[in-house]
């Protein structure tokens, strides 16, 4: 089969988060089973030309690979818009104000393109609402095109609340008309909300898994678009994430300082004592070391941890949180910091190697979303020995079930409410658990034999095509 796969972000290149991770690797392993993908992305300032050896094939366009891969990756290059920012979307916790003329130059050099390399593929598939507006554009300006007949769309959205919205004046940008400005098409009570353009026009929608599926066709996580979804249900699916394990994997990862695998797992300790010294905590292999690698954004469940922090940091533990995104967080994490300095580290700003020694070194890796789509930070833990303690929420509820000690049962500490109290009390059992040397370390060494790797939801994505394709007519085997 032959799939175009559309993203603003893609690992290595560009990220901000688990879309970059998802469209570094679902593209490999569908490769890996002998399809032929073409990744579409704009080349932004830090995708370097040279660094990643590309070449310029159209005045707008260079190809390269992902690297270590086969897989063609195609750059859209503007730098007013993309080559000279520093940021993906914002700067310095602001969106650009031309994000909608950004994205939309970029989506509609895409048909283009595969018109002027004549690959005709058998899917598009588009990411969110920075790539939403292609699908939108292949079945209004090219759908009496034959050379695009026997290609259906595949739109996938990773997180609901991103809608894409922009003032209706700018609509033309877009490259469609004003006939799409109405509820039925890219109108969002008033303005425009471009992620519209893939939910109206895909042939099938998909999120990242089964849960989250169910939960978008819902009031409280459909975002004012689950009526809509609700009306397509029969071609809403979910899928799973897949971890890259050449990426992340304990036993070969660069970027700690001790490696291991579940028979070495007690090496595990000398990433902690790293850990809590480049982020001048005490140095002590028995106190539990909570992280949190994460986006700061409402969503993640910052709010129910400042009101919790009190209580958790009252246990002998210490906490480590890397990340970056909304002031209003980076502002309040800095005074929680200056109130627990020997038992609460911060580090602000986006950091792939210090994620990874997080993921190493801590014991438990707290997620207290208010929703979560998948979630990979509870997958990525499990393969580094650290033990997740999350909402039951989205992906979350899918991938992480509550550890119960007589049956040993479960991968990780669950709570159900969102609330401060319901978070301490789950931190409370996983400490008490930690306290357990051989319990802790036989949960463990389960959670690290767990298979997320992309393998077996590349095959569903590959069955996902195929529903996309019948529903424009096409039974292509
Ligand atoms: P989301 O897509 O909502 O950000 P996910 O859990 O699906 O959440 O994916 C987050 C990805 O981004 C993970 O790979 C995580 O390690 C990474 N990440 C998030 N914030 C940072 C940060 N500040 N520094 C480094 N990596 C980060």
């Amino acid at each position: 089969m032959r799939i175009f796969y559309v993203s603003s972000e893609v690992v290595p290149f560009a990220k901000t988060g688990g879309l970059a991770d998802v469209a570094g690797a679902l593209p490999k392993a569908l490769k890996n089973i002998g399809h032929d993908v073409r990744v579409f992305m704009p080349r932004y300032k830090m995708v370097d030309p040279d660094k990643y050896e590309l070449k310029k094939i159209l005045p707008q366009i260079y190809e390269g690979k992902i690297p270590g891969t086969d897989v063609t990756v195609y750059f859209f290059d503007d730098p007013l818009f993309f080559g000279e920012r520093d940021g993906l979307y914002q700067l310095q916790g602001s969106d650009y104000p031309d994000n909608l003329e950004r994205f939309s130059a970029f989506c509609r050099a895409a048909i283009p393109l595969l018109k002027e390399l004549n690959w005709r593929p058998d899917i598009i598939h588009a990411n969110d609402w920075q790539s939403a507006l292609v699908i939108a554009l292949l079945k209004k300006l090219y759908k009496d095109d034959p050379f695009f007949n026997r290609t259906a769309a595949v739109y996938s959205i990773h997180n609901m609340a991103y809608l894409g919205l922009f003032p209706k004046e700018k609509l033309l940008f877009t490259g469609l008309g004003w006939d799409l400005f109405k509820p039925s098409g890219l109108e969002y009570w008033g303005e425009i909300a471009l992620t519209k353009a893939g939910f109206i026009f895909a042939d099938v929608i998909n999120t990242v898994s089964e849960n989250y599926a169910k939960e978008i066709q819902t009031h409280e996580y459909g975002a004012g678009l689950d009526g809509l979804l609700r009306s397509r249900s029969s071609d809403v699916y979910g899928i799973i994430n897949g971890l890259d394990y050449e990426i992340w994997n304990p036993a070969t990862d660069q970027n700690i300082i001790k490696r291991y695998s579940p028979a070495t797992i007690f090496l595990k300790s000398e990433n902690k004592i790293e850990l809590q010294r480049r982020n001048k905590l005490p140095e002590n292999k028995e106190v539990p070391v909570i992280g949190l690698v994460t986006r700061l954004a409402d969503q993640k469940g910052f709010d129910i941890l400042s009101d919790a922090l009190e209580e958790i940091l009252s246990h002998n533990c210490q906490m480590i949180i890397l990340g970056t995104g909304d002031l209003k967080y980076h502002k309040l994490l800095t005074a929680e910091q200056k109130k627990y300095p020997s038992k609460l580290a911060v580090n602000l700003g986006f950091d792939a190697m210090l994620a990874e020694l997080i993921y190493a070194g801590a014991d438990m890796f707290m997620m207290p979303s208010r929703y979560e789509p998948c979630g990979l930070g509870q997958l990525i833990s499990f393969k580094y020995g650290t033990i997740p303690i999350v909402r039951r929420t989205g992906g979350l509820a899918d991938t992480v079930g509550d550890f119960d000690p007589r049956v040993g049962k479960g991968e990780g500490f669950v709570f159900e409410k969102y609330s401060a109290s319901a978070l301490a009390e789950a931190v409370g059992r996983a400490i008490g658990v930690y306290q357990q040397k051989e319990l802790w370390e036989t949960l463990q060494k389960r959670v690290m034999k767990l298979d997320y790797s992309w393998d077996a939801s590349a095959k569903k994505y590959i069955g996902l095509y195929l529903k996309a394709l019948k529903n424009i007519g096409i039974s292509p085997l």
